[in-house]
């Protein structure tokens, strides 16, 4: 049975929300907003947002595009970062979701930056740019959740990172793991508005 999905995107991003509605063999059932609240009011429209949407989804898909960075100054950002707290936040009737990242192509290179040696522990770890040029802090500070180790292990993050191409392989995959976050230890560490 597949969980309920969310997916918080940019406008210049639909048509991956809609490959991911569309075409894409998946079983979940699809909580998504797809035609803008007819309101002028914000809080009104984040209001419905959470009641009508957000409330019994259980993983919010977070399309990470070229206008979704914190320093996107262009942009209005408002509803994604809200979407995103509103994912985060444990409330009485709206449990916390987990939070899936999806890097889509065009953002592999200013994301995905190879590997570096580390004089710490002597070992490789890859350099993700997860920062306020490639999302907002909603995401980045739920991935790269504060701690003292020289790099971030799986369980150290809340946020889950894919790649598009990997992502439409085997969505279920990367689903389940968003999901499983909400009952792991590191929940506990999370903020909802960083
Ligand atoms: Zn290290």
């Amino acid at each position: 049975m597949g969980h309920k999905c969310f997916i918080s995107f940019k406008t210049n991003d639909s048509d991956y929300k809609d490959y991911i509605q569309n075409d894409l063999d998946v079983d979940m059932i699809d909580k998504s907003l797809n035609d803008p609240i007819d309101s002028e009011v914000e809080d009104y429209i984040m209001r419905k947002i959470r009641e009508d949407y957000l409330s019994d989804s259980t993983v919010t898909i977070f399309l990470i595009g070229n206008v979704s960075a914190e320093n996107s100054f262009s942009q209005n950002q408002n509803f994604i970062k809200r979407e995103l707290q509103a994912s985060l936040y444990n409330g009485q009737n709206n449990s916390k979701s987990g939070v899936l990242g999806v890097v889509l192509p065009n953002m592999y290179d200013a994301v995905f930056a190879g590997s570096y040696n580390c004089s710490v522990c002597n070992g490789s770890h890859t350099t993700v740019k997860i920062n306020d040029s490639t999302v907002i802090k909603e995401f980045s500070y739920n991935y790269y959740i504060p701690n003292d180790k020289c790099a971030w292990a799986e369980e150290d993050r809340y946020c889950v990172l894919v790649k598009w191409e990997d992502f439409i392989e085997n969505p279920e995959t990367f689903i389940n793991k968003s999901f499983d976050k909400r009952d792991s230890d590191i929940s506990t560490k999370i903020k909802v508005k960083p």
